[in-house]
């Protein structure tokens, strides 16, 4: 067996759920109960249709979500770490007549988008899930709340999707379900591939980040992966998240051979380790055989250790996919350069890359040197301002009330 090629989806089997309406259905599905889905679970609904999130077939039952919660693993033994489920108010479920052993027809922005065969209808006891997803229950941790938000009853069941979502520009060019995006790569030789997750406009940090692990893993490909979904106030517009890595490549930064950029529609959940392991799985079913992970991944506050996400690949030799573990990279006056934080002898000395630099070049109209922020990059977050985010690159609530949504569901034909 050569370890290098791709690796099988999650599970061993690539999940599509996917039967598109025709004329003929439309009797049949107007005679359904409706549930109509919020942004985060119609997206979710659409990862598992095209097998995002391999093996699942359908939004999770209370033995998988137990599983998951307890073990980190779903009850056939297969590693998953964050319950995906559909919550439903149980005076919504009464209203559409919803029962198990029923079909139901899935909506979203009041168009069918899937069917789900009801299975299972239960409830959860939300603080003690929180605690055991996030290691915490305080309400100020993001994931949390979401959890505590759930109207506590849940319907599992197998998902098909029946009418295919539009994604909107400027989206359309870099999402790619598992099956496509794995052709592509399969099509340009791409056997060892290394996936970069972001949610950040890239400085020379994240730069050499890639270039460290491309270099480690010994890959074929960085397959960017940008996370679309939920926003907060003050975070980069999703706009300019992909087009300014698309750019890297496109002005040569990144060979075009090596370098690929793409949207993952996914809301951060924020659970450091747990999470980590998530995006992980997802990238391993996109076509990834290794990920890379830098410092406090998909944490938030200090509810994680900074190394937490790396620590954890050790307890699950079962994986598959392989993890690329980077230390920080820095700014050091003394080194004259970006510097490795296993490498640089000057700790004290560090100018951190992180977040706050960077926002006072974009917001404060500096010209960046090329050691923190590339010239081209700031062009296009500009550009992204004007285009998409009403003036700013960085969330704003009209930006949230008045945007294209990345994803449209049509009306049936
Ligand atoms: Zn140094």
């Amino acid at each position: 067996m050569n370890v290098d090629n791709s690796l099988s989806p999650h599970g061993g089997a690539l999940i599509e759920r996917v039967r598109p309406l025709t004329a003929h259905d439309r009797e049949r599905i107007a005679a359904l109960p409706r549930i109509e889905l919020r942004e985060q679970i119609a997206r979710e609904c659409v990862n598992i249709a095209y097998g995002f999130f391999s093996p699942l077939t359908g939004f999770m039952g209370r033995a998988d979500v137990t599983a998951v919660a307890e073990t980190m693993r779903l009850s056939n033994g297969l590693v998953w770490p964050i319950p995906i489920v559909l919550d439903v108010p149980d005076a919504e479920l009464r209203t559409a007549g919803v029962s198990v052993g029923a079909t139901v027809l899935l909506t979203h922005q009041g168009n069918p988008l899937a069917t789900l065969d009801v299975a299972e209808i239960f409830s959860l006891d939300l603080t003690a899930l929180a605690g055991q997803i996030y290691a915490t229950t305080d309400p100020a941790h993001p994931g949390v709340q979401r959890t505590l938000d759930y109207a506590n009853r849940f319907v599992a069941g197998d998902i098909t999707l029946v009418c295919e979502p539009v994604i909107n520009p400027p989206f359309d060019r870099f999402w790619r379900t598992p099956r496509q995006l794995r052709a592509e790569l399969d099509a340009v030789g791409w056997r060892r591939v290394v996936a970069h997750q972001t949610r950040n406009v890239p400085h020379s940090g994240h730069e050499y980040l890639m270039k460290g692990a491309f270099m480690e893993a010994r890959a074929d490909g960085i397959l960017v992966s940008a996370v679309i979904g939920e926003k907060k106030e003050g975070d980069y517009i999703d706009e300019a998240i992909v087009l300014t890595h698309e750019q890297l490549r496109a002005r040569g930064f990144f060979r075009d051979d090596i370098h690929r950029t793409t949207a993952l529609l996914w809301d951060m959940r924020y659970a450091g380790p747990r999470e980590a392991v998530f995006h992980a799985i997802v990238r391993k079913n996109l076509g990834c055989t290794h990920h890379m992970f830098g410092r406090d991944h998909a944490g938030v506050g200090d509810y994680y250790d900074r190394y937490a996400a790396h620590e954890i690949f050790a307890q699950l030799p079962d994986l598959g996919i392989r993890s690329v573990l980077t230390l920080e990279w820095w700014y050091c006056p003394t080194c004259g350069s970006v510097a490795y934080e296993g490498i640089c002898g000057h700790p004290d000395a560090k100018q951190d890359l992180a977040g706050r630099l960077i926002r006072s070049i974009i917001s404060g109209g500096r010209e960046p040197s090329p050691q923190t922020l590339r010239a081209e990059t700031l062009a296009i977050v500009r550009q992204c301002a004007d285009e998409y985010g009403f003036g700013t690159p960085f969330v704003t609530e009209q930006y949230l009330r008045q945007r294209t949504p990345p994803l449209t569901i049509p009306p049936p034909p």
